[in-house]
């Protein structure tokens, strides 16, 4: 049988991809290695963004509302910025992409869960994928199984290694120690090289996480890891021994190619991750969708061709990304400058928080913090150099 599209991993990703597909009738294969419900670790905030691009509705998967975020430099000098509107929402990554799964199975694609993709043979008129269950043929493939992708890996020559790397740990908390932090993220500049650590509530659980640029953290990751966690107040006695180290494959090239004639990659596995909060989820239901939409146009073509999803991609997000890198290499080569702008510009935070609400860009953000730099040079460099030796 030839199917006219495999999706190779149901993350937000692939199971975006997978829904859409279906709905406009196409016939759609999707596979994950994993069973579902299964455990991602991921700090789980969810931008707002998301909720502008999801069709349906996923409320019944939120676990905390975030309103703000109280912000600290090595777990000390705390700057709580409360928004008067949400600016995140917390979701358990089991949950949550169960239900895109289950979206899926419903529009009408073939979903099989526990088979994984192992080998992709590319052929003039059809794609031919083999599994841990079988060999499957389709018009077209899409590459959605996350940061170690073996679509983006073997057919498109993507680099893995580049990347940020991280640990996180979910785990049960009382009450009282939940309402102290609840409606709120906790976000920790300082504790690792070219990153930031992470307390975020959701329901019972703590999400608490670190994570930083690969070749800055190099092997030290468990130990700036243990270092946040034993000066944080907030995670002060609890029992931290189950953790999960993960990659993120952070967007550094515009000039990667994500697609070629008959496949294409989305989300992680195209490195569609926002170099400096490390936002990804909305990113890859987005990719997910403008991959949909690419291949619904073009399957009845008679000489299909995906590789205008590159520009599609490169168009619709890489200035975002661009942006955000600057504004990455801006805060964490200068972690305790920024955090003495933060401290004396509270405010600026607003409009980041307006980011990712999809209200403004990077790119303003970016400006904004510039210009407040230059109003006040001096007396900025000043107190960094002090604080700095
Ligand atoms: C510690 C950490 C914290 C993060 N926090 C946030 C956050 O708070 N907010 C945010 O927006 N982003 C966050 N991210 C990033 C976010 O998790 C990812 O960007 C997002 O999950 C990407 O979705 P995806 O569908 O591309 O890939 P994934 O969610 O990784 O899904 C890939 C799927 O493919 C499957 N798969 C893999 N290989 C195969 C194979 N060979 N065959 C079949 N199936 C396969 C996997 O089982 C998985 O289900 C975080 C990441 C990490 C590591």
């Amino acid at each position: 049988m030839l199917y006219d599209v495999i999706v190779s991993g149901l993350g937000p990703g692939g199971a975006t991809a997978a829904y859409e597909l279906a709905l406009k009738g196409l016939n759609v294969l999707a596979f994950d290695k994993e069973k579902f419900p299964r455990y991602k670790p991921c700090g789980g905030c969810l931008s707002l963004k998301v909720e502008k691009v999801l069709p349906f509705d996923f409320k019944s998967v939120i676990e905390d509302i975030a309103y703000g975020a109280v912000f600290t430099f090595k777990s000390k000098r705390p700057i709580p910025i409360i928004s008067q509107r949400p600016i995140g929402y917390n979701v358990n990554r089991n949950r949550f992409d169960n239900l895109l799964k289950e979206k899926a199975k419903e529009a009408g694609a073939y979903i099989r869960e526990g088979e994984r993709v192992i080998g992709i043979e590319e052929c003039d008129d059809y794609v031919n994928v083999k599994t841990s269950g079988g060999s499957y043929k389709a018009k077209l493939l899409i590459g959605a199984d996350g940061a170690n992708s073996i679509v983006a890996r073997e057919v498109l020559g993507l680099n893995p290694k580049i990347c940020v790397v991280a640990i996180e740990s979910e785990l049960p908390a009382h009450e009282e120690r939940l309402s102290a932090i609840k409606g709120r993220l906790l976000i920790d500049f300082g504790c690792i090289p070219h990153g930031y650590g992470w307390v975020f509530p959701k329901g019972k659980n703590l999400s608490v996480g670190i994570a930083g640029i690969s070749d800055k953290v190099k092997s030290g990751i468990k130990e700036y890891f243990n270092g946040f966690v034993g000066r944080e107040k907030n995670l002060a006695g609890l029992d931290i021994s189950n953790v999960y180290g993960w990659t993120i494959p952070y967007f550094y090239d515009a000039r990667q190619r994500i697609a070629k004639s008959r496949v294409l990659v989305v989300g992680d596995a195209a490195r569609l991750v926002d170099p400096f909060l490390g936002e990804g989820i909305y990113y890859a239901i987005k990719s997910g969708q403008i991959a949909a939409k690419i291949i619904s146009d073009r399957i009845s073509h008679d000489k299909i061709d995906l590789s205008q999803y590159n520009e599609m991609i490169a168009m619709e997000l890489y200035p975002e990304f661009e942006a955000a890198a600057k504004l990455g290499s801006l805060v964490y080569n200068y972690p305790r400058l920024w955090y003495r702008v933060l401290e004396a510009e509270p405010s600026l935070m607003e409009k980041c928080y307006n980011v990712t609400r999809g209200e403004e860009s990077y790119e303003s953000f970016y400006a904004d913090i510039i210009s407040r730099i230059k109003t006040k040079p001096w007396r900025l460099i000043i107190r960094w150099l002090k604080g700095h030796f």
